[in-house]
């Protein structure tokens, strides 16, 4: 039996510790910010006081790749979310995956759920009110092995493994520093971007106007999205670039009432509803990877970055829980390795992470790179853009689906990170449709969205 220390009980935080636990391991999670209050799930989400994790109050979906993780390795979780209130929702992905499905919850429901399974496990220990500060070495071998953390108080926690699950501010790479260990690799492109969202429930004497299903609807300049969540609650929200100038007026309730409601479908929810919370804007997003292998050769040993520690996208896509998840099972999977000597731990999920959700990684921030550029011409009232690259085959895809079952499929296995584009393309038929709309001159972009930028800043203004 080895120990493994986890900073940060986050979503993945708490999975991983799961995960490992069930296969023998000590857990013990330290996070600094306290538990959920005991009561109801609009107590996980109204009131858990939640500074670590500041996004946990924006709209959050939940991929079929994260729902297949906990199928296959911790179910009871499912059974848990379904007890709080969240429902499965079927998505059609085609032959052999009838199993597979998204899932609807507000974010703190979601991890509620997954922290009280978690800490009723024997093997783990949720530690609230601790801050970690750093890593604790043993010997003085090239490169470092890490052998516990130290906390703001002054205490050190022996581990045979530490695993940063401290999410996208994670502070590895000065962690890192001051045990002597060389810099972590890191690739990092900032988004440009600003969310918001507000929560919402369905009023009693109404019915919801339609289905729960997350909804996009693509602008020039931004986009606008309804994503169902547990117990009758919904959230309303949009993204837009942090160059508009009218993207801090969406804080203000009745400006962004008017212009959700301005849209179908979102306004035919707001109707039926009231608000839950206010609306909440966040911004400085980027998509980052940062890995412990730098020319092939670990920086350390002992320790490992999981979640947004290791590969922060951003939100557009819907990845970041689903890719933090299946890089925890993969540890889980080669965990007997924990507290060997040269157990290879940190290549071995390094190079499963570049191989896996790299593709991943690299397909979000080309497309963003698109998007940047066109949301900020879409503020001047250039229409939507014509997709490059990798983003022009998943809008060939798209436009395909519209009236192509099979296409509709392979679109949702990609979008919900259950197959790759590549995959898919090497169905001839498929493959060969998509290369006859990309042969004919299609045009995906071209035109304003449901809501012209002219409108969008007569209903700002
Ligand atoms: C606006 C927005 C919308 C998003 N929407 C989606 C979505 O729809 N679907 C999706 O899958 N993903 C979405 N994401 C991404 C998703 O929320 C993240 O990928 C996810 O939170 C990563 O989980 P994590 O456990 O790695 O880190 P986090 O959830 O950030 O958790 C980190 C934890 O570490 C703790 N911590 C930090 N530092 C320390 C320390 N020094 N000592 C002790 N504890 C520490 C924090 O308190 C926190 O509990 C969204 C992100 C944003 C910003």
């Amino acid at each position: 039996m080895t120990t493994v220390v986890i900073t940060g009980a986050g979503v993945v935080g708490l999975a991983t510790a799961l995960l490992l636990a069930r296969r023998g391991h000590e857990v013990l999670v330290l996070d600094r910010d306290g538990p959920p209050p005991d009561g109801t799930p609009d107590d996980d989400a109204l009131r858990w006081d939640r500074p670590g994790v500041p996004h946990a109050g924006h709209a959050h979906g939940f991929l079929a790749r994260c729902v297949r993780v906990l199928r296959e390795d911790a179910p009871d979780v499912l059974d848990a979310l379904a007890a709080r209130g969240a429902s499965a929702i079927p998505v059609p992905f085609g032959p052999g995956l009838e199993a597979d499905a998204a899932l609807l919850s507000r974010r703190l429901v979601f991890e509620g759920a997954l922290r009280r399974v978690a800490e009723a496990e024997a093997g783990v220990e949720v530690r609230p009110h601790v801050d970690v500060r750093g890593l604790v070495t043993t010997g003085d071998g090239a490169p470092p092995t890490v052998r516990g953390v130290r906390t703001r108080d002054g205490e050190v926690v022996p581990a045979d493994l530490v695993v940063d699950c401290s999410g996208r501010r994670s502070q590895a790479p000065r962690w890192l520093d001051a045990i002597g260990a060389a810099s972590p690799a890191e690739e990092h492109h900032s988004c440009e971007v600003v969310y918001v969202t507000r929560s919402y429930r369905v009023r009693a004497d109404r019915e919801p106007p339609g289905s729960p299903v997350p909804t996009l609807l693509w602008l020039p300049y931004g986009v606008l999205l309804f994503f169902g969540g547990d117990n009758g609650t919904f959230a309303l929200g949009g993204a837009l670039s942090r160059h508009d100038p009218h993207a801090r007026a969406l804080v203000d309730g009745p400006t962004f009432e008017r212009v959700v409601g301005a849209v179908p479908p979102l306004a035919e929810w707001l109707e039926v509803s009231e608000p839950l919370t206010d609306v909440r804007l966040m911004g400085g997003l980027a998509n980052r990877r940062r890995s412990l292998v730098v020319d092939g050769a670990p920086v350390v040993d002992g320790f490992l970055l999981l979640g947004d520690a290791s590969i922060y996208t951003n939100a557009t896509f819907g990845q970041g829980i689903s890719l933090g998840l299946w890089q925890a099972q993969r540890l889980a999977h080669v965990a007997d390795r924990i507290g060997a000597d040269g157990d290879g731990l940190v290549t071995e999920v390094e190079g499963w992470s570049d191989r896996t959700l790299g593709p991943r990684f690299a397909l979000q921030a080309a497309i963003d790179a698109q998007r940047t550029r066109a949301w900020r011409d879409g503020i001047a009232g250039a229409p939507l853009p014509e997709p490059e690259g990798d983003w022009r085959i998943l809008a060939a895809l798209g436009a395909l689906g519209q009236e192509d079952e099979a296409a509709a499929a392979a679109a949702a296995r990609i979008m919900h990170l259950l197959s790759e584009p590549a995959a898919e393309l090497a169905d001839p038929a498929l493959g060969g449709r998509v290369e006859d709309l990309l042969a004919s001159g299609h045009r995906f972009g071209g035109q304003h969205g449901p809501l012209p930028r002219a409108r969008f800043e007569t209903l700002v203004r």
